[in-house]
């Protein structure tokens, strides 16, 4: 029998005059997503969108969709002609595999929508029909209206709709509805997952890795490349930008105090992601960091790096615990790669006992003697630039 996925999107739905954009936009994700597959025919009505996705397989269309930004909860159902007769055969055939697959099935309830207001029956009956006919062809199982351990959906619309799975998306909105911002991508647990919750909300992502070679070498890249290959799945292409501060962090380890090393070399980072993503059309930075994690992350030290730069930063974990956002990598898909050993380029020069209360005059004067601006310039001329896109 013939099935379509039904995607629904939620919040998009209410974004008044705007909705038609924020729907096109999801239109053209879910096409990218599965531009590679034949014959397949997206189409919009209803407040929502149907993937006909003709003899292809239904776990790896599914698995696709969950991963594109927008999408409340998807549904495979099975679609014909309308007629009451062949609407109970398929609600019962639907009971019946959901029940041979998992025996822990013991109620349900049908529910009904008449998108096509010529169908003499209403909804209420359609279910009472249904439900009735589920009962009599079937043992060991009984109508729960409140709390049933399965529902069985009924739609009739120009055709008949039945399913009994709502698969849960991310929510959040397409990608591309929402401008682009620069991610300083480590090799953690907290920036991918920031970049992750940033792209959620519609925002594309560039990425941007310091590395300090040759004291780091080739496997934190791949690392980086690794995790970008992994947010790109959600985010579609990603420019990737390596930086090697090293220059920079030889100049602050000279002339500088040395617990002022984190929050000197944190401050140039900003500058530099800033001065490139601006150069990319990015209108924000965004971080992985999160109140008190490390001795960086301290609101004063927050304060002084925020101060390098006039471009918003954008930290979503800022007032997340650990354990949550471990949880989030996980479900997302970046821990594994996150926790593999590899060298940061800060630890390269790190401070015995680094500033944990930085007073910003104090910071301003230890970097006023240094030549900000050439520095920069010179690591931004050795750039590499690297495009990632899993769909290729
Ligand atoms: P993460 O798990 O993301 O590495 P963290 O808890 O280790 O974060 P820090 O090392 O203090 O925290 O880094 C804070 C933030 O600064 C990171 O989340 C990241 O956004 C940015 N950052 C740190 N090191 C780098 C780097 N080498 N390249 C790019 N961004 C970096
Ligand atoms: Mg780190």
């Amino acid at each position: 029998m013939k099935k379509v996925i039904i995607v629904r999107y939620g919040e998009i739905a209410l974004k008044g005059l705007n909705k038609r954009f924020f729907e096109g936009k999801l239109v053209s994700q879910i096409r990218h997503a599965l531009s590679d597959l034949k014959e397949i025919r997206i189409y919009k009505a209803h407040s929502r969108i149907y993937v006909d996705i003709a003899d292809h397989d239904v776990r790896d269309v599914t698995d696709r969709l969950k991963k594109i930004f927008g999408i409340v909860s998807l549904s495979v159902a099975k679609i014909f002609d309308v007629d009451m007769d062949k609407i109970k055969e398929v609600a019962l055939r639907e009971l019946k595999d959901r029940i041979a697959y998992d025996s822990s099935i013991k109620t349900f309830k049908v529910e009904s929508r008449r998108g096509d207001k010529k169908f003499p029956l209403q909804s209420p009956e359609i279910s009472r029909d249904v439900g009735a006919y589920l009962l009599k062809n079937t043992d060991n199982i009984s109508v729960d209206v409140h709390n049933p351990d399965i529902i069985i959906y009924v739609e009739v619309r120009d055709r008949a709709f039945v399913f009994s799975d709502k698969i849960d998306g991310f929510g959040g909105l397409p990608l591309g509805s929402n401008g682009k911002a620069m991610l300083l991508l480590s090799g953690g647990i907290d920036s991918p997952v920031a970049g992750w919750l940033v792209a959620k909300r519609g925002v594309e992502i560039e990425v941007m890795h310091f590395h300090s070679y040759p004291f780091t070498g080739e496997r934190a890249k791949e690392k980086v490349i690794d995790l970008s290959k992994i947010l790109s799945s959600y985010c579609g292409k990603i420019k990737l930008h390596y930086i090697n501060l090293l220059p920079i962090q030889k100049e602050i380890n000279e002339k500088c105090p040395a617990e002022e090393m984190i929050v000197l070399s944190r401050r140039f980072m900003m500058k530099i992601a800033e001065k490139v993503g601006k150069a990319n059309k990015c209108d924000a930075l965004v971080t992985g960091e999160s109140i008190g994690q490390v001795a960086s992350q301290t609101v004063k030290s927050l304060y002084v790096i925020n101060e390098s730069v006039e471009m918003p930063i954008f930290r979503p974990l800022i007032a997340m615990d650990k354990v949550d956002i471990v949880n989030l990598a996980k479900e997302i898909g970046t821990y594994e790669t996150s926790i593999l050993p590899f060298e940061d380029c800060c630890t390269v020069f790190l401070p015995k006992h680094p500033v944990t209360q930085p007073k910003l005059d104090k910071i301003l004067k230890s970097e006023a003697k240094l030549d900000v601006d050439s520095l920069i310039d010179e690591v931004i001329n050795k750039m590499e630039v690297e495009i990632i896109d899993v769909s290729d």
